[in-house]
């Protein structure tokens, strides 16, 4: 690949598969497979770059670093990147920033954002506007494929409110061609739709709605975001309950009476149960939501994809005020006293502050659906205020009490105290009476020993095991190890909240393992044995980011035990097709032939010696009759 002599600007809401059309028809090529392998340097489906910025890493070479046409532009300007990112989850989302900025390659992410795209939804042909072809002539000369038409739902042109039509080219047709508009849209026939006239207002909003999104889909940061704010325009409505469980079937009774069922059963064709994907929208990390979902759901919820952007939802995430005060020692503890500072999303987080009028204490809470009664167990505070200040001098310099004591009156655990009294600079010890604690030793040693094989023990069957979880189950450990060697345990227990954050990881690695591990087994090199990091690589994950992690990912576990093979089997297969090949000339496996064929190092024949000699004396004699082989070989294909 190396630089190109020109490369064509690109048209407005010109889509990247038609830059690179318009390329082959100037280059004078006329061969569709020298101008792939000219760009690429391989071959490359160009399917998906109708609608994805593929390939990205390319356009520096291409253009040079000094060209005014940029990655970032051309994702953003000639790709439905935007738009599709409505359906990202954040890693996937933050993947694609860093390689729009970096420029790196990263095939692993192009697929996955390939699968989100659906290929299955994509149109049968290139469509689309034939007022806009008309002025494109007018003005360029030329006409090219513009993007909103080939996006789902856009059957009339915005600018124009024309019917889109379908041109003569397949998607099929351009997996490995390129087909200049120009040349593909002269003298067709214009077919009229009366069926899709009836609902043009409504298509029309799709339309606006898709536009805004090509522009603007970024803004509303992946499908997590709009989760949430889903959740809570759906309670404003009176859609959901209080606490933001959902009713599905008054749901789908508004949804449908505000889109009108004829429209709905003609947009999804009359598919069966066209609204399954209804019962989803709340999920942060949902397969399920396409754009067009979105689009539809926005509109249901405040008219259009802009206004729901705007739109800050009247209900309060944490209840109505009076908000209550999380200070023990004050009078309005638990009960009332506080008002709001602010409620803020942060990475798909609701969170709210409040601050107490009286005593100054200023809390934040990040969970909306914990109740108050167990969020007042694991308060987060963000400022102690006044009133406990106040107290706290009073406890160590006016009635001269102990650590403990102070503790105490102030009704919390010694390390606050120190730790605020620290903050202010005074001694909260300053009051010890001379006395020396003093652990029997033996005892302690015991205890150690004991809460350690206990907690492992428990661990080994309860792998994710949080703070009250373990006290509930070893009474007295949690507060051992608090005193004497809390890391050791820190490393072992999960929160709850990373319990479920550890949840959804889990279930998106999963699927790219699983889809690294498809591809490998399509594609992938049949002599190699298949491990743990090979998946990894495919997949575009650290290996040590799964290794390492294991032990809370029981599902990804069982993946792994499953699809990674051991070196035992791996040599077993290998041996197998290599007899298999032999036994088709009429001859025996040899260790000669082992030692040719697979270049094992001189160590894997010291440890897996007596299994390498069975191994082969096995398949010599029976290597038709052995029982059937696990990876689905046949011997007579070879
Ligand atoms: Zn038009
Ligand atoms: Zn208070």
């Amino acid at each position: 690949m190396r630089r190109l002599k020109f490369f064509p600007a690109p048209y407005p809401d010109e889509c990247y598969y038609s830059i690179f059309c318009r390329y082959f028809a100037r280059s004078g090529s006329t061969s569709n497979k020298r101008t792939i392998f000219e760009l690429f340097g391989e071959a490359q489906s160009l399917a998906a770059f109708v609608f994805l910025p593929r390939r990205l890493e390319l356009v520096d070479i291409w253009l040079g670093a000094d060209s005014p046409v940029k990655r970032e532009k051309l994702a953003l300007d000639n790709s439905c990147y935007a738009y599709f990112s409505t359906a990202f989850t954040r890693q996937l989302y933050e993947g694609m920033e860093r390689k729009i900025k970096t420029g790196e390659p990263d095939r692993s992410l192009e697929r996955r954002i390939i699968q989100k795209c659906r290929r299955s939804h994509w149109p049968e042909r290139l469509r689309y506007c034939p007022d806009c072809a008309r002025e494109d002539m007018e003005r360029y000369g030329e006409t090219y494929w513009h993007r909103m038409p080939q996006l789902p739902g856009v059957e009339y042109c915005l600018k124009h409110g024309t019917p889109i039509r379908d041109s003569e080219v397949t998607f099929r047709q351009i997996t490995m061609a390129f087909c200049p508009a120009s040349h593909a849209l002269q003298c067709l026939p214009l077919q009229e739709d009366a069926e899709k006239k009836k609902y043009r207002q409504r298509y029309l909003a799709i339309a606006g709605d898709t536009e805004w999104l090509l522009r603007n889909g970024l803004k509303l940061e992946g499908c997590r975001n709009i989760a949430r704010k889903y959740k809570e325009l759906f309670m404003e409505k009176g859609l959901t309950t209080a606490q933001g469980v959902r009713y599905p079937d008054r749901i789908k009774t508004a949804f449908t009476e505000y889109h009108g069922e004829g429209f709905l059963k003609q947009l999804f064709q009359d598919k069966e149960n066209y609204l399954y994907w209804l019962d989803f929208v709340f999920e942060s990390v949902s397969e399920h939501l396409r754009p067009l979902h979105h689009i539809l759901l926005m509109e249901f919820l405040k008219g259009s994809s802009e206004k729901f952007y705007e739109a800050i939802p009247e209900i309060e995430p944490y209840g109505n005020g009076p908000w209550p005060c999380v200070n023990k020692i004050c009078l309005h503890y638990g009960k009332d006293g506080a008002k709001k500072v602010s409620v803020s999303y942060f990475n798909g987080l609701t969170l709210g502050q409040f601050q107490c009028e009286t005593c100054g204490m200023k809390y934040q809470r990040s969970n909306t659906e914990q109740v108050f009664e167990e969020y007042v167990e694991h308060v987060t505070i963000l400022n102690y205020g006044h009133y406990w200040y106040e107290m706290l001098r009073e406890c160590v310099e006016v009635k001269k009490l102990r650590l403990t004591e102070t503790a105490t009156v102030l009704k919390c655990t010694t390390t606050t105290v120190k730790k605020r009294a620290d903050e202010i600079g005074i001694n909260p010890n300053q009051n010890r009476k001379s006395c020396i604690y003093r652990e029997k030793d033996g005892s302690k040693t015991d205890r150690s020993q004991y809460f350690r094989r206990r907690v492992t023990e428990l661990l080994e069957v309860q792998p994710e095991l949080t703070a009250s979880e373990l006290e509930e189950q070893i009474p007295g450990a949690y507060a051992w190890f608090n005193k004497n060697d809390f890391q050791w345990l820190k490393q072992r227990l999960v929160v709850d909240q990373e319990k479920h954050y550890w949840a959804e990881w889990e279930e998106e690695q999963l699927k790219a393992l699983i889809s690294a591990y498809e591809t490998i087994q399509k594609t992938g090199d049949p002599d190699r044995r298949i491990t743990v990091g090979w998946i990894c690589s495919v997949a575009g994950l650290r290996e040590s980011e799964i290794k390492g992690r294991l032990h809370r990912l029981p599902n990804i576990r069982a993946f792994v035990e499953e699809a990674v093979e051991g070196k035992e089997e791996w040599l077993e297969r290998r041996f197998k097709k290599i007899a298999a090949r032999k036994k088709l000339a009429g001859k025996d496996l040899k260790m000669a032939d082992i030692r040719r064929e697979m270049s094992l190092k001189p160590n894997t024949y010291q440890k897996y010696g007596t299994f390498i000699d069975g191994l082969i004396t096995e398949l010599n004699c029976c290597i038709q009759g052995k029982k059937s082989d696990k990876n689905g070989l046949n011997y007579q294909q070879e």
